[in-house]
């Protein structure tokens, strides 16, 4: 066993008993039984406890990290689950191929991506990670290894995309990568002065751009709320073939014993950014790593949130519902007084996921970033909630830490699904304190009808 392990928000404990890929792989396949439930481990960049399991053990899939091939003709690439995308990306840059969804950073591994069925920047045009998955090998507590294709265990495949790691350990996948001109995007930033300005032309941007998202200026407030930048993108035909070296890189070293990034700062640096950004309205190249991972330039930026570490709150609201209910969840925020680093606004396509239960569904989706401050940030993290249900939407499990049981059975109102399908011997924090008090909420139901 090693030391403990956390999530990027770090709301929660870290999960303290650890076991390496490798301990547990043969302990499965020699038909031992733990006395603690199971939960694969990434590489720790979901947000909350999807990836925390606080009464059990988490695997350590990192070790697994190795590509076992890739076909330049097809872009089938076959790795195990501890690859990482940076990996991915710098083997199949040369060749013309990139990852066909790529969330906000290059450092998830395979297995978490496939897990949490992550979405990126394109889905109007090509859904989730899920959709791209051809194979996965999976090995379940029965000490049996099934190889899910869509034809074969499909519904196993369809359980573990999205699945949130209580299917079983993923060993290793098959991906479609997509090919591209280069890695690099043509980008073009252009304002909006208000979220009606960029409802009126979102789904125009989704149909003319591989890649469409809005960041939001969440503390403008009167006149200027609800302004922001519409960043879109194609691949450049020319540009860089091979991702640049890692090395260095800049880092927040320590833990500051506040978070720094308060009210006073974020107003400066939004007016900042959102100058900066807004001069230049041609489209401009930009780099792989500027255009998707522009967090990652600077290792442990969570820290920056202070000790207690930050929550996410990402809802996705339906088309119809959009309109009015973004500006109401923009404006609860402002109101509890609570900036928000990073809020971003993206328009779901239509494309279904495989997954049996995945986050994304047509609709908007709003990403807001909050700094832990106690009891007014749960209040307001609620509230959000609140909203999103009643407008029909749902809560992104994968960025939570908090979220009720009933949030969580109104953003997937067949868990029971995953359920059925999960392994006996595999649990997480999540679980736990939603899909499993559902499930004694309703055998509790079931006797008293008896
Ligand atoms: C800066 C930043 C930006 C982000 N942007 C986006 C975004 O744009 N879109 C998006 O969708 N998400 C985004 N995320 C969230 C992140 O992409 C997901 O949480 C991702 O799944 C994390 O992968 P991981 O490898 O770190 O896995 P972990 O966080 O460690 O685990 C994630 C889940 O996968 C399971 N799992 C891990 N490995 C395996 C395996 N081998 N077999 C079975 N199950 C496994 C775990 O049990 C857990 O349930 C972002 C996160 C950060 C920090």
């Amino acid at each position: 066993m090693s030391s403990a392990h956390g999530s990027f928000g770090r709301t929660t404990p870290p999960t303290q008993r650890v076991l390496q890929a490798g301990e547990a792989i043969a302990a499965l396949k020699g038909g031992a039984t733990y006395p603690a439930m199971l939960l694969p481990y990434g590489n720790g960049r979901s947000y909350g406890d999807s990836c925390q399991n606080q009464d059990g053990l988490v695997v350590d899939m990192r070790s697994l990290d190795r590509i076992e091939s890739f076909d330049p003709r097809t872009g089938l690439l076959v790795a195990q689950a501890g690859v990482q995308l940076a990996q991915i990306i710098d083997h199949a840059a040369p060749y013309g191929f990139f990852p066909a969804v790529v969330p906000g950073t290059k450092f998830v591994t395979l297995g978490g991506a496939i897990a949490n069925d992550v979405h990126g920047k394109n889905h109007h045009r090509r859904g989730t990670f899920g959709c791209h998955v051809e194979a996965i090998e999976l090995l379940r507590s029965d000490g049996k290894t099934y190889t899910c294709t869509r034809s074969s265990n499909a519904r196993l495949l369809t359980a573990t995309i999205g699945g949130m790691g209580l299917t079983g350990l993923i060993l290793s996948a098959t991906i479609r990568l997509m090919p591209v001109g280069s890695i690099d995007v043509v980008e073009t930033v252009t304002p909006f002065g208000s979220l009606d300005a960029y409802f009126d032309r979102a789904e125009e941007a989704d149909r003319d751009n591989e890649y469409a998202v809005a960041w939001i200026d969440q503390l403008a407030g009167g006149r200027a709320a609800g302004r922001g930048l519409l960043l879109t993108g194609n691949h450049a035909q020319r540009g860089q073939s091979v991702a640049p070296a890692r090395a260095g890189g800049r880092s927040v070293p320590f833990q500051p014993p506040i978070n720094v990034l308060n009210r006073p700062f974020l107003k400066a640096f939004n007016a900042a950014y959102r100058w900066s950004r807004s001069r230049n309205p041609a489209p401009q190249p930009a780099s792989c790593e500027k255009f998707f991972f522009p967090l990652d330039g600077v290792r442990n930026w969570n820290r920056l949130y202070g000790p207690r570490g930050l929550f996410q709150h990402q809802s996705v609201i339906p088309l119809d519902a959009a309109r009015h209910t973004v500006p109401v969840l923009l404006h609860a925020a402002r109101e509890a007084g609570q900036g928000s680093f990073l809020t971003v606004l993206k328009r779901f396509g239509d494309l279904r996921s495989p997954g049996m239960i995945s986050f994304p569904r047509p609709g908007y989706t709003l990403t807001l970033d909050f700094p832990n401050g106690g009891a007014a940030t749960l209040a307001l993290l609620s509230e959000l909630d609140a909203i999103t249900v009643a407008a029909g939407g749902g809560v992104n499990p994968y960025k939570d830490a908090r979220m009720s049981a009933a949030t969580f059975a109104a953003t997937f109102p067949d868990w029971q699904r995953l359920e059925n399908m999960r392994d006996p011997a595999f649990m997480s924090s999540f679980w736990s304190r939603t899909a499993m008090r559902l499930k004694l909420r309703d055998h509790a139901a079931l006797k008293a009808a008896e």
